[in-house]
Parts: C-alpha cells; structure tokens; sequence
C-alpha cells in the first residue's frame, strides 16, 4: 500500500502530470456543468464534439503539422496499426518495405505479411540488438509501397534520431511507429507520409492511437476490400465530424488535457528537458566504473527508454527492482527479452525523479559492492 504518489517509470502506460489528474478528478461528476461526467456523455453531443476537436487541435498546434496532413483518432492499440498499415496503404502495390531495429518494428512484419511481400531493408541485426545495422547493408525494394520504420525502440532502448532520407527512392512514403518518442522531439512533420503513436507514452492513457497521415495518401480506391470499416481510413474521413463509431472518449478526454498542459511550454521545452533527463542517467552510468552498463550505441541511446545492466548478475538485479518499489519507484523491470534495467522516461516524469532514481542508484552500488 502506497499513501503517496510514486516516480512510475513504466514504459507505458506510465505517469500523467499531476495538474492533469486532478482537473479530471475535479470534472469527473460534472464536466463543464452538463451534470455528467466525461464518462457518460455522448460522443454525438456538443459537450464531446468540442474535446475531439480540441485533441486534432492541440496535436496541430504541438507538432507543428502543416496543412498537407491529417490528424486522425482511431480507437485501439498501436499494435492494430500494423495490420491497418498495409491495408490502407499498399496503394494496389504488393510489396513493402521494413526497416528492422529492435522488437516493435520486427514485431510488425508477421502482421504485414499476411497482406504483401514484405522486403527486410535489413537483416535481422544479433540478439541483444545494440545498434543499428549500417546504411551500407539496407536495401530497400523501389517497388515497395511504403517504407516503415520505428523511431524509438521502447523494448530495446533504441533510438534512430533521424531518418536517413538519401535511401528512399523518390515517391515512395515513410511510415512510421513513434508510439514512444512522438511529442517528446522536434520532427519535420512534412518528411512523413503516415506517422502513428498510441497516446498512452507522451499523451494521456491508454485507448486511442493518433495517426498523421498526408492527405493523397488517403485513397478509397486502393485500400483492400477485406477492410473492416472501422479501419478503413478514407471512409473514416467521409463520416460525420470524421467519426466513424464510438470513441474512446476517456482517452480522447485526458489527451485533450495532456495536450493543454504541453501547449503552455511547447514541444522545444520537452525536447530540451528529455535530453537533460536521459543525459544525466546515461551519465551516471558510464561513470559507476562498470557498475552498472549500457550496451547501446552511443549513437542510438534512446532518450526515453534507457536501458541498462547490472554487471553483477541477475540475483543482484532482482534485489535492485526489489528495493527500487519499496523506495518509492515503479515499472523498472527490464523488457522481456532485455532484461536488466528499463528507465522509461516519458514527457510526464518531472526531472526530479530522475535526480531521485540516481541517488537510489547510486545508494545501491555503495551497499552492494
Ligand atoms: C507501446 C508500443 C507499441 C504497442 O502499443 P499498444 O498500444 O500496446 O499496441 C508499438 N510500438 C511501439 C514503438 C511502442 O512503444
């Protein structure tokens, strides 16, 4: 049992600023005098008409999106997108490019592949993966419909900073999964041709995953009839208010919130603050004297998932993530496959609890050299 809020460094879903949770928690009887909460009102309604449009909004005005996309919310998990993907926007083309750099964006090709020929622009890289595979060997399929890549490797601690552009032939979209890094840096929104992230990392909880697409993009004639019509995008566009069905009005609700709340600073105030917070872990570990590792690239260390090992062991981790949750922390258990150590560290977590996870590091070392 916990009496006070804890520094949660899950990797999502994860922490929520404070002033979020508690503007909910103040309307969550009665929104905006219309004697209901969120929870019970209709998404056809004035009242919710109004947070579906603030969310587009908030989203335009945090990522900068210029007039040639559009922001689109769809009710589901990231990981439906896989599927959706290639049904949207094969464009009547049978094969696709994917660009493998840790777990998510390998994890998405057997959902591909039951629609198109998928073309590895890279073989899989030796597990752990710790880098990414050089240009040198990537090879992309000019007749492919699209490329996808992942730019943050949530389970991997992976981070491909900037897409290198020179490798795509000319016409050809990029996709990308940035379920984990989207909103926490500065990205040229126009480079992309569909760009989707659940909003349960950078932007509220779990429920809806937002989606920029440039608009030719969206071409009724060219998605695959075996479409259900809650994923097929352009009919989506043709509805009402583009509101196909039912929303996840919650999630929509505390995105809205979120989005207001990183409105006041922008997106520049994250980017700097999520370089501070990463730096000064990443720094601490390269200075324990072995300590503790990072076997990432130093190139491609992610800034919102860094991971790392304890050179002693497994035992010694396991006391590690023990100790860490009667201290006051949470969600520091490594990925599956990974193991060791997983600080995810979203738009949310205030740069204090970074401060308070080295000092518990630190502390750690000196009592169990
Ligand atoms: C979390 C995550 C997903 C999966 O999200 P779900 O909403 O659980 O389906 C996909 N890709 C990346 C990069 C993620 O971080």
């Amino acid at each position: 049992m916990k009496s006070e809020r804890i520094w949660n460094f899950s990797s999502g879903p994860t922490c929520i600023p404070l002033p979020v949770l508690k503007k909910a928690q103040a309307d969550l009887l009665n929104y905006k005098g219309t004697g209901m909460s969120v929870l019970e009102l209709s998404h056809r309604g004035k009242p919710f008409k109004e947070i579906w449009n603030n969310v587009r909004e908030g989203f335009k005005k945090y990522l900068n999106i210029p007039e040639t996309h559009k922001v689109m919310l769809i009710q589901d998990d990231a990981s439906m997108q896989f599927a959706a993907i290639p049904m949207n926007f094969l464009a009547g083309k049978s094969v696709a490019n994917y660009l493998i750099t840790g777990h998510w964006s390998e994890a998405c090709i057997e959902d591909a592949e039951v629609y198109c020929k998928v073309n590895k622009v890279c073989p899989s890289p030796p597990k752990p993966i710790c880098s990414i595979t050089p240009l040198e060997k990537w090879h992309v399929d000019p007749k492919g419909a699209y490329l996808h890549y992942c730019s943050n490797e949530t389970g991997d601690g992976i981070m491909l900073y900037d897409f290198p552009y020179e490798v795509l032939p000319e016409n050809m979209p990029l996709i990308c999964d940035m379920s984990s890094d989207l909103g926490s840096r500065q990205i040229d929104i126009s480079k992309f041709g569909v760009i989707y992230a659940g909003v349960q990392k950078n932007f509220g909880c779990p429920g809806v995953t937002v989606l920029i697409i440039r608009k030719d993009l969206l071409d009724k004639s060219t998605v695959l009839p075996i479409t259900p019509s809650a994923y097929n995008y352009p009919l989506i566009q043709e509805s009402d208010n583009e509101m196909y069905n039912t929303p996840v009005t919650w999630s929509c609700y505390i995105t809205e919130l979120c989005l207001d709340y990183m409105n006041e600073q922008g997106i520049k105030y994250y980017e700097n603050l999520s370089i501070e917070r990463s730096k000064l872990l990443y720094d601490f570990i390269d200075n324990s004297q072995g300590y503790y590792i990072s076997r990432v690239d130093p190139k491609f260390r992610s800034r919102n998932n860094v991971i790392f090992h304890l050179s002693k062991g497994e035992e010694i981790t396991k006391k590690f993530i023990e100790e860490s949750e009667l201290e006051g922390f949470s969600g520091l258990q490594g990925f599956k496959t990974i193991g060791g150590i997983r600080a995810s560290i979203y738009n949310a977590m205030p740069i204090e609890g970074v401060h308070k996870l080295i000092e518990f590091m630190k502390k750690f070392m000196n009592e169990n050299k």
